[in-house]
């Protein structure tokens, strides 16, 4: 089926995802998406395995990642595409992220314990099933075990960024991986500006490097889009978007749900190629 979609924003069960990179290439057929690119919080550990499933397929992978970073008290997200996945610094750090996620759950769920909510670590462990842990996890922990109504309720009353048992991640700036993605050969893209007003970082980030902004979006109402579309023309540089899709009852878009044009991933593969 040639639909003329991709989808650049996708995370599988090596983050915060419900289903295993080995599934998606099938999922992108079903879908109609022909270029799909895999962008896990802190990890690329999909990457490969995302490849190799699409070798069956007419699905083309590219390799991504979807960083974590801090300003000023909030969470901006970074995404890299055609990273060296088999970078050795990339590798190591990302190693690093992943310890980092793990003591900050851990941390959450003693607070959340504090608060009387009797939450076991391995509850949350269990639902991570060795991928990268993030709130997500702790929110199906959370509802497995009875101690709220739903998934949304875990962050609307523990695990939102006001909620009493939040805690940050490690503390870089979006500068910062910006140049993670740029020293593994990557493009880094600014992740769904319209979820976090930060727009005043734009320009500094991209004298660092910013080669784009995410513009479609599932949290990108249209004129939001057409807003974002604008500031990159300004800055001459690209867009991409993606569906964000986590699986099944994790929120965000499906598979292919933002109907982003194939010309989208052309201008990022001419951007990596040279
Ligand atoms: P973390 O990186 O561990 O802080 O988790 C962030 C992820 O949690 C996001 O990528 C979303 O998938 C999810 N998330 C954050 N806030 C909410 C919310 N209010 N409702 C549902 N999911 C959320
Ligand atoms: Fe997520
Ligand atoms: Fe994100
Ligand atoms: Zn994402």
């Amino acid at each position: 089926m040639v639909t003329g979609y991709v989808d650049l924003h996708l995370h599988t069960c090596c983050s915060d995802g419900s289903v295993a990179p080995e599934v998606i290439p099938s999922l992108a057929v079903e879908a109609g998406v022909e270029v799909v690119a895999i962008t896990d919080h802190d990890t690329i550990d999909g990457v490969e395995r995302a490849m190799h499933a699409a070798e069956k397929t007419e699905v083309e992978v590219i390799p991504g990642v979807e960083l974590s970073t801090q300003a000023a008290d909030m969470d901006l997200h970074i995404l890299g595409y055609y990273i060296d996945w088999r970078n050795r610094a990339l590798i190591e750090q990302m190693a690093f992220f992943r310890e980092q996620r793990l003591q900050r759950a851990r941390a959450m769920v003693e607070r959340l314990n504090e608060l009387g909510i009797d939450l076991r670590f391995e509850t949350v462990l269990d639902v991570a099933g060795g991928g990268a842990v993030g709130r997500p996890h702790i929110a199906d922990a959370l509802f497995r075990e009875e101690l709220t109504l739903s998934y949304e309720q875990a962050f609307a009353l523990y695990i939102g960024y006001d909620g009493p048992a939040y805690l940050p991640k490690y503390d870089i700036s979006p500068i910062e991986a910006v140049q993670i993605i740029l020293n593994a050969g990557g493009i880094p893209v600014l992740a769904h500006p319209g979820t976090t007003g930060r727009d005043g970082l734009i320009p500094e980030m991209v004298r660092n490097g910013l080669m784009g902004i995410e513009v479609y979006h599932p949290m990108h109402a249209p004129p939001i889009r057409e807003y974002y579309t604008h500031l990159a023309r300004t800055y001459g540089i690209l867009y991409t978007g993606g569906s964000d899709f986590h699986g099944e009852g994790r929120g965000k878009g499906w598979i292919g749900s933002e109907h982003v044009p194939r010309y989208v991933a052309r201008a990022l593969a001419r951007r990596a190629h040279g």
